[in-house]
């Protein structure tokens, strides 16, 4: 795995690919790697012929300064972890070749970006939406894997690559989680063990919730109970914990096909996301 920290070295490799015919993977990522990240470059490696996994921790998605400070910053590990794997490359730049100096531009996905994570985090998703468009076109991704923990984030990644006429196609994979059900994030890291223990809450309630909606119950009362228990649990605050459509993120009072349940919840000084179906 070759690492590589210039747009200029980036370009003269995949222009080599394209040539060559290889369809070229990408696995965005801020680092801190863990299975649920393995799981999306084994997803890579199987349908891809080159794999480019990208390490940037991007400020502009972040709307707390702490937050960006705190997030865990652990290249070497991930280097390590990247090993057992066929990766051709880390993509990982430094800020000043993300953004070079006079960077102007902006990427703002309207309606899906809006409410949920959107709501909490002004501004959150056009950052997102930005560096993702940049490391698409960075990169000349024919394949790009996202985990559907960030559910809202494969929709609108999904959205931009559609209507920007980008090459990639995106492949949304399923959420890693931990044996008591919690989803695997590299923000787990900073939990206490007390901390850790207790978050386990969030998905059994939402899970929970999504069985008795599906069976009938209100939606309403429902997702009340799922909120009143995960506070009881050790949860200090819950941003969000609603039922929507999952295509199009639009509100929803019952149970449907597509409905998923959303939750965002703090717990020390960790915001943890999380999202399900209905059934399954
Ligand atoms: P991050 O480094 O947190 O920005 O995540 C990079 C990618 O890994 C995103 O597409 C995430 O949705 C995905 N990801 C993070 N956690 C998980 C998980 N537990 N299971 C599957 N994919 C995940």
């Amino acid at each position: 795995m070759k690492i590589i920290r210039t747009r200029a070295e980036l370009r003269t490799l995949t222009e080599i690919w394209r040539r060559e015919g290889s369809v070229i993977g990408v696995v965005p990522t801020m680092g801190a790697l863990h299975e649920g990240h393995l799981s999306l470059v084994r997803g890579a490696e199987a349908q891809a012929d080159r794999v480019i996994v990208t390490l940037f921790v991007n400020p502009t998605q972040f709307n707390n300064p702490e937050d960006l400070k705190n997030y865990p910053k652990t290249e070497e590990d991930d280097v390590r972890k990247l090993a057992p794997f066929a990766v051709d490359v880390l993509w990982a730049p430094g800020a000043e070749e993300m953004y070079p100096e006079g960077f102007a531009t902006k990427i703002s996905v309207d309606g899906i970006s809006e409410g949920l994570c959107g709501g909490d985090r002004p501004g959150h998703f056009d950052g997102v939406a930005t560096v993702v468009t940049k490391l698409l076109t960075q990169t000349d991704a024919d394949l790009a894997f996202f985990g559907e923990k960030d559910w809202q984030q494969l929709q609108v990644v999904t959205r931009l690559v559609a209507d920007l006429d980008l090459r990639a196609r995106i492949v949304g994979m399923p959420t890693v989680r931990e044996a008591d059900g919690l989803a695997l994030s590299s923000r787990n890291l900073r939990l206490t063990p007390e901390k850790r223990a207790a978050a386990a809450a969030l998905p059994s309630e939402m899970k929970r919730a999504a069985a008795a909606i599906s069976g009938g119950a209100d939606a309403g009362e429902a997702l009340a109970a799922a909120r009143a228990a995960v506070l009881a649990a050790g949860f200090n605050a819950v941003d969000y914990l609603e039922l929507r459509d999952g295509a199009t993120l639009a509100p929803l009072d019952k149970a449907t096909p597509t409905a998923r349940i959303f939750a965002a919840a703090h717990i020390g000084a960790v915001r943890l996301i999380d999202n399900m179906a209905l059934s399954g």
